[in-house]
């Protein structure tokens, strides 16, 4: 039998991983990458750890998945999170298991992943071009014949038997995400699902500066969208001075992104105290304003909150700095209820140059999740950001790319029907 010989656009998590599993089946494989070297994006992951994946069972990790946990179950299954670890294990990259089941490099180094992964790249005998970006995809009779790629201010155009476009989202563009997959994509008559950043920072009207470096830790925060309560999340939230990020932040972002786009408004409501209860909390504040040392309002607040986060939350309530007339104005029950539900309207939100990932993509009825393979395109796979699946931060999201990525590089190596 003839050697199934596969292309691979992209060499990010997903493009490695399908290159590395097609020629471990016996396919000779070319790395396409239009950047200088492999997986810049990867390098910046993890606030340069590299979050890998995350050990949760199934029916725990899928709930973290959007917006059709579904389609990944059996690229997971093929390829777990388990298998996840072992690969790198087995490739010379040591884990280590973190708060929130997160896995990280042990050498806390997001490049060592990349290393390793290019490692085994040059292991298997990949053919990797750098520097080369595919320009086109040339397709005849219901199959690619040839892609269009550009080197060194030169044209040519290469064939294979299969290809394979991990060529990412729109997220980070200066890691190369270009969004140019989907173009190649809707070429082929895929429909892309509306793209819209992720996982991204959100910026309240009046925002003050005085709030960008605070970190809550164990606060709770809802998304109202319109005058539904949309999502609640639980856990730390950052202010940076994109606005608010952290990891509950960018768990809300989806659905609060999704609503601005779609013109409508949302507002979220911090909860600074969410293990105490209103009445509890009311009578703690009772408690501390019988003795406070002064007629002042950051007095008190300072017995409650950080002190970065008093000078902003008295501004962004309108809290008048006497003590006494903000009583006047909320009473006490007012303060307790501001400190269980401190309000911001969102302006905006930090577009794709700072978004983590990118929502939607090439849609998933025009994908076969058993194997990745294009419905449309008989030797045509998907794998990784481009594809309209997406997870929350804590490892999904390079688990998809490395799922998908596994079941793309296998399917394209075995298929009968692209010889
Ligand atoms: C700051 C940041 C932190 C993150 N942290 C984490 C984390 O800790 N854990 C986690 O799970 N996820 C994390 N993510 C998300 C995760 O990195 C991505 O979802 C994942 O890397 C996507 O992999 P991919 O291979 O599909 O796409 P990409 O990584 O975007 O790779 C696509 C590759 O294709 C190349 N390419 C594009 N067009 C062409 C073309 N025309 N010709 C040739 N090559 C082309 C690009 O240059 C790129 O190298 C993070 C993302 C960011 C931006």
């Amino acid at each position: 039998m003839n050697q199934k010989e596969v292309i691979v656009i992209g060499a990010g998590a997903a493009g490695m991983m399908a290159a590395i599993t097609a020629a471990r089946e016996g396919a000779k494989v070319t790395l396409i990458e239009k950047m200088e070297k492999a997986g810049r994006k990867i390098r910046i992951t993890g606030k340069g750890r590299c979050n890998i994946t995350n050990t949760k069972s199934w029916q725990e990790f899928s709930t973290h998945l959007h917006p059709n946990s579904r389609f990944l179950k059996h690229a997971f299954y093929s390829f777990d999170n388990t298998e996840t670890v072992k690969f790198f294990e087995e490739i010379g990259l040591k884990t280590v298991i973190e708060r929130g089941d997160r896995v990280f490099p042990l050498s806390g180094n997001a490049s060592d992943v990349v290393d390793s992964l290019v490692n085994e790249i040059n292991n298997q005998g990949i053919r990797v071009l750098y520097n080369t970006k595919v320009e086109d995809i040339n397709l005849n009779d219901g199959s690619i014949n040839s892609i269009t790629v550009a080197s060194n201010g030169k044209r040519s155009k290469m064939t294979a038997d299969a290809y394979i476009i991990a060529s990412g989202g729109l997220s980070y563009p200066l890691t190369g995400s270009t969004g140019d997959g989907y173009i190649f994509a809707e070429k082929c008559g895929h429909k892309i699902t509306e793209c819209f950043p992720s996982l991204t920072a959100l910026m309240p009207f009046g925002y003050s500066n005085e709030l960008i470096g605070l970190q809550l830790k164990n606060c709770e925060i809802t998304l109202v969208a319109g005058k539904d309560i949309v999502q609640k999340e639980m856990g730390d939230l950052d202010f940076t001075n994109n606005g608010i990020e952290g990891s509950i932040g960018y768990k809300i972002s989806r659905k609060a992104v999704k609503t601005i786009i779609a013109g409508g408004r949302c507002s979220v409501s911090i909860d600074l105290k969410p293990a105490i209860d209103i009445e509890t909390l009311h009578k703690r504040v009772e408690k501390e304003i019988s003795e406070l040392k002064g007629p002042f309002t950051s007095l008190l607040l300072q017995k409650l909150l950080p002190s970065q986060a008093i000078r902003p939350f008295m501004e962004m309530n309108n809290l008048s700095s006497d003590i006494n007339k903000t009583l006047r104005s909320i009473g006490i029950s007012g303060l307790a209820e501001t400190l269980k539900n401190w309000k911001m309207d969102i302006n905006s939100y930090t577009s794709y140059e700072r978004a983590v990932i990118t929502a939607g993509g090439v849609s998933l009825d025009e994908i076969i999740s058993k194997n990745m393979k294009s419905r449309l395109v008989q030797n045509l796979w998907f794998a990784g950001e481009i594809i309209d699946l997406d997870g929350d931060t804590g490892g999904y999201n390079l688990q998809i790319a490395f799922s998908t990525g596994f079941l793309a590089g296998r399917s394209a190596a075995v298929d009968n029907k692209t010889k």
